[in-house]
């Protein structure tokens, strides 16, 4: 049958050139005649690769000069703690708006580590529609760019009422799917494992005038300012991690672009909700249309029972891993940067004969 059109909410799918890559590398990287998982990182072959890494992340993204771009063990989830432990001071209170699942994890990690105070909390479906105010004692204003498990995406900043209060946003599923303004950004960070390689690192984008904040309490693993000191090498790093990481940023280079890989989240994320919205109500998507993700379709079906033959059957046509999350139930969609529009195609294909065969006459 071929490779499955991999849906997952991550880890998800690799270009096939990637993986080649990888692979070769893992027996003898570039002729050196050793694996990389044996490769030295004070060498000059990783040096290499922790360069390239960088300069194409600044290049694809247009990264301003006083940004540090740094590399993070520990996946998304350690930049829940590290984000208020390096920004958070005195007297102060991370800001978040919680729009779903993983911003409100991360409001709640503030509160273990830090002080926090939520400016606004909807109902996981929605985005906030009003200028939302933001107390003196704010230091940044928190939001989840693409919420992964809830499929709301927002298409620009949180509106509020203070024009000089900084944003971090948690990019982890959106990273490298659109261009970014930096302009108000004290920081963007993603876990890289959906659109920009493996799980277990994150890549963290920092204005250089936000690091040296951490109290000295505060372990060296956390203290963004160390990884920025060390080049992101303060501990032996998860080598093969940020080769792949750096065969991704060659593979976007090669596709266009962030631009390109906007137009196409665009294109197939259309073609799936247009599809959903226009078979009655065969499918449903409960999400506030102008809060749709283009990277994660959450729907769910008018008849709720015929979720488990929906999965099941679509698996068997190679559409695989379309359950939604356990916490919210129906169907998801994640349709990262590397899902080819062949794939999508496939899944409405899919959808109508589907829907066809249980009833649905559109
Ligand atoms: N933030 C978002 C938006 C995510 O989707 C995820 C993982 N799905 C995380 C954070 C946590 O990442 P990790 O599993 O690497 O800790």
């Amino acid at each position: 049958m071929g490779r499955p059109f991999n849906f997952a909410a991550g880890p998800s799918m690799l270009p096939e050139s990637v993986l080649k890559s990888v692979s070769e590398a893992v027996i003898d990287y570039e002729g050196h005649g050793y694996s990389i998982l044996e490769m030295m990182h004070r060498k000059p072959p990783f040096e290499a690769i922790l360069l390239e890494l960088k300069s194409r992340v600044k290049m694809l993204l247009a990264v301003p000069d006083d940004f540090e771009i740094l590399f993070c063990p520990g996946g998304g989830k350690m930049q829940f703690a590290m984000v208020p432990l390096n920004l958070v001071t005195q007297g102060c209170r991370g800001g978040y708006v919680v729009t779903g699942t993983w911003s409100r994890m991360a409001s709640e990690e503030c509160r273990r580590v830090s002080r926090e105070t939520t400016l606004w909390a909807g109902n996981n479906r929605e985005l906030p529609r009003n200028v939302i105010r933001v107390p003196r004692d704010v230091e940044y204003v928190y939001f989840c760019d693409n919420e992964t498990v809830d499929g709301t995406e927002f298409t620009s900043l949180p509106a509020v009422d203070d024009n000089d209060v900084l944003f971090v946003s948690d990019m982890s599923s959106n990273f490298m799917s659109r261009p970014i303004d930096w302009t108000r950004y004290a920081a963007i960070w993603a876990g890289v494992q959906k659109n920009f390689g493996t799980a277990g690192l994150a890549c963290v984008i920092v204005r250089r005038d936000q690091l040296g904040c951490a109290s000295e309490t505060v372990p060296q693993m956390l203290d963004w300012s160390v990884y920025a000191r060390n080049n992101s090498l303060q501990n032996t790093p998860p080598v093969l991690q940020f080769y792949t990481a750096m065969l991704m940023a060659r593979w976007v280079d090669e596709q266009g672009g962030v631009e390109e890989m906007d137009r196409r989240a665009k294109a197939r994320s259309k073609l799936l909700y247009d599809t959903i919205d226009g078979m009655g109500d065969f499918y449903v998507s409960r999400i506030a249309p102008e809060a749709r993700s283009r990277m994660n379709v959450v729907f769910t079906l008018a008849d709720e029972s015929l979720l488990p033959v929906f999965v099941r059957e679509a698996e068997a046509t190679g559409l695989t891993n379309l359950a939604g999350h356990r916490s919210v139930g129906g169907l998801r969609a994640s349709l990262y940067n590397v899902m080819p529009m062949e794939g999508v195609e496939r899944l409405v294909d899919f959808m109508r004969d589907f829907a066809g065969r249980h009833g649905c006459q559109n």
